[in-house]
């Protein structure tokens, strides 16, 4: 079986396997799938837990076939019960060595947490518990946020911020499932198509 690092390692190869082939192909990929008929065994390589953003697509940027990433999504990528058990279920079940928490450039979860603070529900009426979950960990941009006149470097560093507590979340509810689990952060510019592994 692949250690962590050897997961990483193939899916960074992937991603600049996406770049490459969206440059060079006019914006289609290509992703492998099982042969027709046949039920592969599902056995993942990683556990993605990732925003939901409809252009934060895991299997696609890190050009990954059927079977391979056990992906979790949701706005913000906001770690609760739920989510915890399933990735523990990738993990200690499924035996996925390696956990991305994969945020992204320009996340609309980060802006309306800084947009709309102090549970403003009437100006923006979505996401108000997804809002609640990040603000501890971009609180320190709010003041930030506030002052500047561009917007998007504090934007930035919320998304950064944001991706490394939920590393910390998660490293801390996998303390207890008795499987060996690495857990890093990434996150995937929209614009280049890269993702950027998070350092700590
Ligand atoms: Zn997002």
């Amino acid at each position: 079986m692949s250690t962590a690092q050897d997961t990483l390692e193939t899916l960074r190869q992937g991603n600049a396997a996406f770049i490459h082939e969206v440059a060079s192909s006019g914006g289609v990929i290509s992703i492998p799938t099982p042969d027709h008929g046949v039920v592969p065994p599902q056995k993942p390589v990683a556990v993605v837990l990732s925003c939901a953003d409809s252009r934060v697509p895991p299997e696609v940027i890190f050009k990954q076939g059927c079977g391979k990433l056990f992906v979790h999504r949701v706005a913000g990528h906001v770690l609760d019960t739920h989510m915890s058990e399933s990735i523990e279920f990738g993990c200690a079940g499924l035996g996925a060595k390696l956990v991305i928490v994969l945020g992204h450039r320009d996340c609309g979860a980060i802006k309306a947490t800084l947009g709309y603070p102090k549970g403003n529900t009437e100006d923006f009426p979505y996401l108000e518990t997804v809002r609640e979950s990040i603000r501890p960990a971009v609180e320190s941009c709010q003041q930030d946020y506030d002052s500047a006149s561009d917007k998007n470097e504090v934007i930035n560093v919320a998304v950064d911020q944001h991706v490394l507590a939920t590393v910390k979340e998660v490293r801390e509810v996998s303390a207890g499932w008795g499987s060996d689990v690495e857990v890093v952060g990434a996150v995937f510019d929209i614009s280049s198509g890269e993702a950027v592994f998070l350092n700590e």
